[in-house]
């Protein structure tokens, strides 16, 4: 058992038990923790471990990444299956990797499993392991991607593989693409893909990240159908140019930033109390009394301090949005600034529009907007996908094989993924995994781009199970 400092820092932090009865936290003993060998858990595993130790961390600039190790990795893994494997690499060492294999029926639906292979930065001093090791302790897998989504990557490499070296023959095609730059936007990975290479990627159906949390006590299994927009905005800050040495009454344009950021700190826009929403808060098995105030627009913002780690999630999943993320101001130690720009990161619901997003930003800055300017116009609509298609029938089917009463739990993701690049084009992709009892949604949330990521054997045992039964059951 993990007893160590950090397991106990995310227990204290996590929801407490009354809230997500059944669910237990990691380092608690629990019968799955003997590590599964089954043949596709083992090969999931292993490739796991190696993605994770190739370190494809991407901070935003276009050298950084570097998935093309990752890429090579997985040419040694397809090696000898009689796949074709495509490369693309449309900046050095920004590379893709994408494997069809063709169904017997070309009229059938096809399934892409799109999996990125970068990772996001780690805060090295937070981590209680080196998070580039994929050291394996009290049956965890540890390191940065374990969870986001290099288990997933993992298992569609590993299901795509047994089906292309097996006796089975699927109807319609199986895609598998390995993706780059999902954490920066796509614009090197499935949004390239899409303007340049649809032919490789394209399908029918899609399954990427994220989901597979077991949700109260039934469970409910959570499974991603949607997630909210963008608006990219800036807002330039005006002021007056001074010296340093005479602050007194200036319009020193850092102070007014600041007083802007405070603003919109403070604001919240109108919430929205969504089907989505509803279904999660009854999913929960709350206290009725604080269910009913996480239904009610006037409650709900003095209801989010007692969900925990799931406060934030729980407003996001109610509000547009706005975190001001980037701020700037002044050059010189000794010169009033005239200008500060601050950089917000909007994240809108199902039927905001630009038009919305602008009228909240006037709105919470009030007078200050006589020396701001909002300058931007980028907007991307929230995405969702139906759930009467067969794809979904049978990921609730492979749900099941794991927990016999099970129903799926479809839920708008807060944050964005490569599946919106699909959805817009019409074709249903959703975001599903199947996790282990140990896992509650807060702690799933906290370790997404936090210290500590890591993932058990036995849900990545769960999922590649989970995913080929879908893939067999579909194309069956
Ligand atoms: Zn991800």
């Amino acid at each position: 058992m993990c007893t160590c400092r950090k397991d106990r820092t995310i227990a204290d932090n996590s929801l407490p038990g009354s809230i997500l009865p059944g669910t237990t936290l990691p380092g608690t003993t629990h019968p799955g923790n003997t590590i599964p060998t089954d043949a596709l858990t083992r090969a999931t595993v292993d490739l796991l471990r190696d993605l994770i130790r190739n370190a494809c961390v991407n901070d935003g600039t276009a050298d950084s990444g570097g998935e093309i190790r990752s890429v090579r990795t997985l040419e040694g893994f397809f090696a000898g299956s009689g796949l074709d494997l495509e490369v693309v690499e449309p900046h050095p060492g920004r590379a893709s990797l994408i494997t069809r294999i063709r169904g017997t029926d070309p009229g059938a639906p096809s399934l892409a499993l799109v999996g990125h292979l970068d990772v996001v930065p780690v805060h090295e001093a937070g981590w209680s392991r080196d998070p580039f090791a994929a050291e394996i302790v009290d049956g965890e897998i540890w390191g940065r991607g374990a969870l986001d989504m290099l288990c997933l990557t993992a298992s569609y490499a590993a299901v795509t593989r047994a089906i292309a070296t097996g006796s089975f023959r699927p109807r319609g095609d199986l895609v598998f693409a390995a993706v780059a730059d999902e954490e920066a936007g796509s614009g090197l990975g499935v949004e390239w893909l899409t303007e340049n290479r649809l032919d490789l990627i394209d399908a029918d159906f899609v399954l990427t990240e994220s989901g597979g949390v077991p949700v109260g006590s039934t469970p409910s299994i959570s499974t991603t159908i949607g997630e909210k927009g963008l608006a990219g905005r800036r807002l330039i800050v005006h002021g007056t140019p001074g010296h340093g040495s005479a602050p007194w009454g200036a319009r020193n344009a850092a102070i007014i930033a600041a007083d802007a950021v405070h603003r919109l700190a403070r604001y919240h826009a109108p919430v929205q109390i969504t089907a989505d929403w509803r279904r999660y808060v009854a999913a929960l098995d709350l206290d009725p009394a604080l269910a009913a105030r996480l239904l009610d627009p006037v409650r709900i913002i003095d209801a989010l301090h007692e969900l925990g780690t799931l406060a934030g999630f729980a407003h996001a999943s109610t509000h547009t949005t706005v975190s001001p993320n980037v701020v700037r101001a002044g050059d010189k130690d000794n010169v009033i600034p005239a200008l500060a720009t601050v950089t917000l990161d909007i994240r809108v619901l199902p039927g905001i529009a630009a038009a919305d997003v602008d009228a909240y930003l006037r709105e919470a800055l009030g007078e200050l907007m006589a020396d701001v300017t909002i300058e931007g116009e980028g907007f991307e609509a929230a995405t969702r996908s139906p759930i009467d298609t067969p794809l979904y029938d049978a990921l609730g089917a492979a749900a099941r094989r794991a927990y016999p009463n099970a129903d799926l739990l479809p839920m708008l993701s807060v944050g964005g993924s490569d599946a919106r690049f699909y959805r817009r084009r019409g074709i249903p992709a959703y975001g599903f995994a199947l996790l282990s009892r140990r896992w509650d949604y807060g702690m799933f949330r906290q370790l997404f781009h936090g210290n500590d990521e890591r993932i058990d054997v036995e849900s990545v045992s769960l999922t590649v199970n989970a995913l080929d039964a879908v893939v067999r059951d579909l194309h069956g």
